[in-house]
Order: structure tokens, then sequence, then C-alpha cells
């Protein structure tokens, strides 16, 4: 079941319920994309209609952030919970694992993902990555033969938004992978270059806070979540005056 957030149809699912979605699509080869919009890029989306038109390309689209979780509560359909993408892209590596599915790392600067994969084999030792590539390479072309000579399952694709999502939709056609994930900067959060919020900001819903305070060069992106929320007022009395 999804909800229409500002024209985006957003998940209405438990995390337990999303990590189960996400790990059906690993046993078919059906190249499903899998996009974790927070309320920055869903205003995004607002703004630029070819960036929303990638956003809903994809198969499975899950509400990262809080704000995002605010906005379809003020338009009157909830959503279950938050589900980050961070946290999602983790607990599914333990279905991968159980699996013996094939993990292939893109993106984030060179030994990032080398690092995030000793994090993962810490805590999922049977886990197989198939593959690391950093996210500053200039051709598509060797990195998608490299990851299908992988023979890739689960595809992290961590390249930031909206590059990450418009190259996932450029190439499914060539990526021999079920599942591709766009996740951003969780490569980073896996291999403990970006600290994640103490779990006091989280619960109170201020992990926005924490990041601004750590990597204040954000607040121009962070300015887009008050906009965020004049958006969806905005589009709430619009759906009322179209009924
Ligand atoms: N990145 C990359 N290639 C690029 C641009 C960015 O691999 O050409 C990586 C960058 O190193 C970082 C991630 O993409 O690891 C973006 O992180 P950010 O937290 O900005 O993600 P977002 O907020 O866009 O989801």
């Amino acid at each position: 079941m999804t909800v229409d957030v500002v024209g985006v149809p957003i998940q209405n699912v438990t995390m337990e319920e999303a990590v189960s979605d996400c790990s059906a699509f690993l046993d078919s080869k059906d190249r499903r994309i899998v996009v974790t919009p927070n309320a920055e890029i869903l205003q995004l989306c607002v703004e630029d209609a070819a960036v929303k038109d990638i956003i809903c390309q994809a198969d499975y689209i899950v509400p990262d952030g809080i704000g995002v979780v605010h906005g379809a509560k003020i338009l009157g359909t909830p959503v279950k919970q938050k589900v980050a993408g961070c946290d999602l892209a983790w607990n599914l590596l333990g279905e991968a694992e159980k699996k013996g599915k094939r993990v292939f790392l893109l993106g984030a600067k060179p030994g990032v993902a080398d690092t995030a994969a000793q994090k993962m084999k810490e805590q999922y030792p049977d886990l197989i990555i198939a593959g690391v590539q950093d996210g500053y390479f200039k051709q598509d072309a060797p990195v998608i033969e490299t990851i299908n000579a992988a023979q890739t399952d689960l595809l992290f694709v961590c390249l930031g938004v909206p590059k990450q999502e418009q190259w996932m939709v450029a190439h499914r056609q060539e990526l021999n992978v079920s599942l591709m994930m766009g996740l951003g900067g969780s490569l980073d959060v896996f291999a403990g270059t970006v600290k994640r919020a103490p779990k006091i900001f989280i619960k109170l819903g201020l992990e926005w806070l924490y990041r601004l305070i750590k990597e204040p060069w954000r607040f121009k992106r962070m300015m887009k979540l008050p906009v965020f929320f004049v958006s969806v007022f905005k589009y709430k009395k619009q759906r009322r005056k179209a009924k």
C-alpha cells in the first residue's frame, strides 16, 4: 500500500515489512529499484519535474526521514513509520547473508566501500561481497560490466541524490541484478567516516539537527525542509479543491 505525498507514492510499511518486501525482490532477476527520499528530496521533486519522474520510476519508495512521515500525516494519510534507507539496507544484508545473495557496493570516495564491506562482514560473516567500486568513475560501461561479471544480486548505489536515481534508471536494462537501492551517504555511515546521530536525537526526531551541527554546509539544502511543509499544505489544499 502506498500513500501520495506531494505526488510521490510512498510505501506505508514498517521496517520489518520493508525488509521482507525487499528480501522477496532478491528472489527474481527483475532489476527492481528502491529509493529512499527524505523531505528535502521530495521538495526537489516538487521543484523539478524531471527529478520527480525519475524518482517515480522506482518500484518501491520508502519514507527516509521524519519530515516525510509528518508530511503524510498532514495530508491525512499517515504512514506506519520512518524507514531510513541506511537501516533498511543494513537489515537487508542479514537476508542477503541467509539467502547467499551477492552484494556489490557502488559509490563514495575511494576506500570507503572497502571499509564498509569490512564492517558488514563483522556483523554478517557469511555475507558475500561480490565487489566494490568508488563513486568517482568516469565511464559507466566498465562499471556496469564489473557489476554484471560479479554476478551481483543486490546493488547499493551511493552517488548522492539525484545522481544515483538517474544512474539506476538510465542503466536498469543493462544491469543484471535483482535489486538496486539508492542509498546516498550510507556507505560513509557503514564505514564510520560519517557518524549517525546519537539515539536520543533519532528518538526525538532531531536527526536532521545533529546533521546540521556536524555538517553546517548542508544548511542551504536543509532549508528545503520548511519549504517542503509549505508544499505539503499547498498540495492538501489543491487536492481538496479537486475533490
Ligand atoms: N558521491 C559519489 N560520487 C559522486 C558524488 C557523490 O560517490 O559523483 C558520494 C559521496 O562521496 C557520498 C554520497 O555520494 O558518499 C552522497 O552523500 P550524501 O550524504 O550527500 O547523500 P544524500 O544526502 O545526497 O543522500
